[in-house]
């Protein structure tokens, strides 16, 4: 009776999308907003790099070079402030988005020192700080600290918020979601796929979408695997006068500070090759304290918040996996790696489109599986044990 009743609600949908973190949520709005009836199936919403992530939407501190990757990012930034407000009349919910400028401090003149690194283009304006005007900009920087970069265009968002509000905006228009269940294998025959089988039994649509981040490799032979990172915050003593305090997002060598408007800040993250293990550790914790503290040493009074982990999917050249598969009904959005919060509404936009109007974008041709397929980790699709005929 059960699986007959799945059927018969799954036969109702369109699109079947498959993860429900970032890229699953703002694409199932995204085809919903174009008249698609969309389903999304996620294993656990808290496990989504969504929840783990800073915010940070840094195509240029990333420092990105020039190609189809920056120009995906900045795209992606350029969507960001009509696509939050949407989002916001939508669902009444504050999604914290910042235009507060990334600044990127140095600590010694060299290689980071004002060359020709960032030329600025007024999509890309950024500006070289000398020892003076970085403590202008910013005050309570290490006193080693030489000068720095300021790229004004890029800010943050507050993900936590930001997942909130995905989650009841889909909601609102019409997504069906079904969470604590497992997609475990795609059936296919021939270049179709014919369905889904999970823990909760079987589902059909017309098309399907893989957004299932870092465990997509789990489900199809791709190469996207987790690259593990720690975070942790502190609170910002908040209005006292005297007291030194963020108020940009502060991009280090391996830490940032990323200060949201209500004080806690978020000092990210590790980058570990060590699978899906859980947990913070001891050595993570003391890496990021000993970068935060190096960067900005007032905030080793601060007290601290809470730790978390989240898994990056990352892919062999950081790019992500976006659109065609080599089935004709399934479309895939994964692997954005460490730029997926920033990548989110530039994805569902090229999603949605590729699958209602068929629109081919031509930015999606860089991000096509098939660039990939030498790649360790990436076999033939057809001969995949993860899928079944
Ligand atoms: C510590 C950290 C810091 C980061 N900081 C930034 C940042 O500052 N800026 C930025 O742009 N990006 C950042 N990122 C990257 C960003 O968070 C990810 O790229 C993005 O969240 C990926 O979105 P996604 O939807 O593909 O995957 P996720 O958000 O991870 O969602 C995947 C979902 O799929 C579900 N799922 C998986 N397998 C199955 C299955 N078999 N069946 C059903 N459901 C399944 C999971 O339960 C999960 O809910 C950071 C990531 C981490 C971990």
């Amino acid at each position: 009776m059960q699986a007959q009743g799945m059927l018969e609600m799954s036969l109702s949908t369109d699109v079947l999308v498959i993860g429900g973190g970032a890229i699953g949520l703002a694409t199932a709005l995204e085809l919903a907003g174009q008249g698609a009836k969309v389903t999304v199936l996620s294993r656990n919403f808290a496990e989504a790099a969504l929840h783990a992530a800073a915010g940070m939407l840094a195509p240029q501190a990333e420092g990105l070079p020039p190609g189809p990757m920056l120009d995906l990012c900045l795209g992606s930034r350029s969507l960001y402030p009509a696509w939050i407000e949407r989002l916001e009349i939508l669902t009444g919910i504050d999604c914290g988005y910042w235009n507060c400028g990334i600044l990127a401090p140095v600590f010694s003149a060299g290689s980071d020192s004002p060359s020709e690194k960032f030329s600025a283009t007024s999509a890309t304006p950024s500006l070289w700080l000398d020892s003076n005007s970085i403590r202008q900009q910013q005050p309570g920087l290490n006193q080693q600290i030489t000068g720095g970069w300021w790229f004004p265009a890029d800010g943050q968002v507050d993900n936590r918020r930001l997942a909130k509000a995905l989650r009841v905006a889909v909601e609102q228009v019409g997504v069906t979601i079904h969470e604590n269940l497992i997609v475990q294998a795609l059936q296919c025959s021939g270049q179709q796929i014919t369905g889904v089988s999970t823990t909760a039994g079987e589902w059909q649509a017309a098309t399907y979408v893989l957004a299932t981040g870092a465990w997509s490799g789990q489900i199809l032979p791709i190469p996207v695997v987790p690259r593990k990172g720690q975070m942790l915050s502190v609170q910002m003593p908040l209005g006292d006068e005297t007291t030194q305090s963020l108020h940009q997002v502060i991009f280090g060598d391996r830490t940032y500070l990323v200060p949201r408007r209500d004080g806690q800040v978020i000092v990210g993250a590790t980058s570990e090759p060590v699978g899906f293990s859980p947990g913070n550790t001891p050595e993570g914790m003391r890496s990021l304290l000993e970068g935060a503290i190096n960067l900005y040493p007032p905030l080793r009074d601060w007290p601290i918040q809470e730790c978390w982990w989240g898994f990056r999917p990352a892919t062999p050249d950081e790019w992500p996996i976006l659109g065609p598969s080599p089935y004709q009904n399934l479309v895939l959005a994964t692997g954005h790696y460490r730029n997926g919060i920033l990548l989110t509404p530039i994805t569902a936009r090229l999603i949605a489109d590729l699958i209602v109007h068929k629109k081919h974008d031509p930015l999606l041709e860089d991000f096509h599986w098939s660039r990939l397929e030498a790649q360790p980790g990436a076999s033939n699709f057809e001969t995949s044990a993860a899928l079944r005929k």
